[in-house]
């Protein structure tokens, strides 16, 4: 059995930076990871470009049990931490809208200097390493397909339920009530809806078409585009939104955020009272949209032949139309997993169990997860981080 300090489960954003922290103060470091690539989803992330943090992080931004949890780490690694990092190795970035920061060049970029980093720290990582099994008599062992090792601490880091090979789905949960932590149950957020049946047969029709949409659920809205899609809707106002979502339940879409539909459709009336609503409407929306939302149900006559309740009633549909998903397309496409490793388990200074000494949860394993936006690998880098000063 060979013996390290510290061994971290999960070379993704979390682990690496867990691993260099822990590297700089000298502990022997091993990460073990059943993958062939170390930090896949780093590379994945942002379209291939890394989204990997946020000018404007703040634990609003947040979803957990406690929403309070997150800020001692996101204050001790900030985002302007992070970006630093990216700097001093020459990475370039940007910034887009909502504050997101990409790298300009690729998210490979991210990884090699995470890897390059692990290296000079001398952290040992060994992928494709199998099952594994963890035991704890004393110290931590960790049964591998590569061998046994054990260490002083353990960090689970081995992140949600999206984007995982099947093998291993859910390890870190397992392992969290295997030494007897709670787990808030995991769902699938930042994910596409599907189309009800009624939906489809109307908007199944219309992919690729995206409009700029508020999307409201329960006290959570959200202003951004939503795209139109074979199977549901997407986009990022749709995806946000699907982080709070509870099945069953309808979500409201204002189709034009920006307009007082009602009193422009009354003024069209007066100006252009020949016209038809279709062509008013498809003055600021996409004209396939309008004609599907209107079918079957918005009368062909001319404007002028409207009452103000009909012209209500039009209104309201763009304006304050229920969408009632089917459900979500699940772990395959969602960007995170909700829920994970209850807070309440966890120091929010170290992250270690309360009360197994030398156990760590770091990254999206734990029960806090970002919006959309550069939030989660903040919060992967911060929790990282915080681990890495205590292992
Ligand atoms: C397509 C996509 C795009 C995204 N884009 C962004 C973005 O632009 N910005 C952003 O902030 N967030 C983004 N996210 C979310 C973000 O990537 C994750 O929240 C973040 O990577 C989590 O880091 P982590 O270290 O906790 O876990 P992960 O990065 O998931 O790493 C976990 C590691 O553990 C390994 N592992 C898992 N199970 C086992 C096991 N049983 N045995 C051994 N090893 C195991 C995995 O192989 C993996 O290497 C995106 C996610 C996806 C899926």
């Amino acid at each position: 059995m060979t013996c390290y300090d510290v061994i971290i489960l999960g070379a993704g954003a979390s682990g690496l930076m867990c691993a260099i922290e822990a590297g700089k103060r000298e502990k022997a470091v091993l990460i073990l990871d059943h993958a062939d690539k170390v930090g896949k989803k780093i590379v994945l992330s942002g379209g291939g470009r890394c989204n990997f943090t946020n000018l404007h992080i703040s634990p609003n931004e947040y979803i957990s049990q406690n929403r309070y949890f997150c800020i001692s780490a996101l204050k001790r690694f900030t985002q302007h931490d992070i970006i630093s990092f990216i700097q001093k190795h020459g990475i370039e970035h940007h910034e887009r809208e909502h504050g997101r920061l990409f790298t300009s060049r690729s998210a490979q970029d991210i990884v090699n200097v995470l890897l390059k980093e692990c290296n000079k720290h001398k952290v040992n990582i060994i992928k494709e390493c199998g099952t594994l099994n963890v035991k704890k008599n004393g110290t931590f062992n960790v049964h591998s397909g590569k061998g046994t090792y054990s260490s002083e601490s353990l960090v689970i880091a081995t992140g949600g339920m999206s984007f995982q090979k099947k093998s291993g789905l859910g390890f870190g949960y397992n392992i969290a009530r295997q030494f007897s932590l709670n787990v808030v149950e995991p769902y699938a957020g930042l994910v596409p809806f599907t189309y009800n049946r009624d939906d489809a047969k109307c908007f199944s029709s219309l992919p690729g078409i995206f409009v700029n949409a508020a999307v409201t659920y329960r006290e959570n809205s959200f202003r951004e585009n939503i795209l139109f899609t074979h199977r549901g809707l997407s986009g990022p106002a749709i995806l946000q939104i699907s982080s709070y979502w509870n099945q069953g339940e309808a979500i409201n879409i204002d189709l034009l955020p920006d307009q007082d539909l009602f009193s422009h459709l009354k003024q069209k009336r007066d100006k252009k009272p020949k016209a038809g609503i279709i062509s008013i409407v498809s003055e600021m929306l996409p004209k396939r949209l309008v004609e599907k939302i209107c079918e079957n149900s918005v009368n062909t006559k001319p404007i002028r032949q409207f009452s103000d309740k009909e012209l209500k009633d039009v209104s309201e549909m763009f304006k304050n139309r229920s969408f009632k998903p089917n459900g979500t397309e699940g772990y395959r496409t969602a960007e995170v997993t909700v829920g994970g490793v209850n807070t309440n388990e966890l120091s929010s200074k170290t992250l270690e169990s309360k009360n197994v000494k030398g156990l760590y949860f770091i990254g999206e394993v734990v029960d806090v997860t970002g919006h959309l936006g550069g939030y989660n690998l903040q919060w992967a880098w911060s929790s990282g981080f915080c681990a890495g000063q205590f292992v």
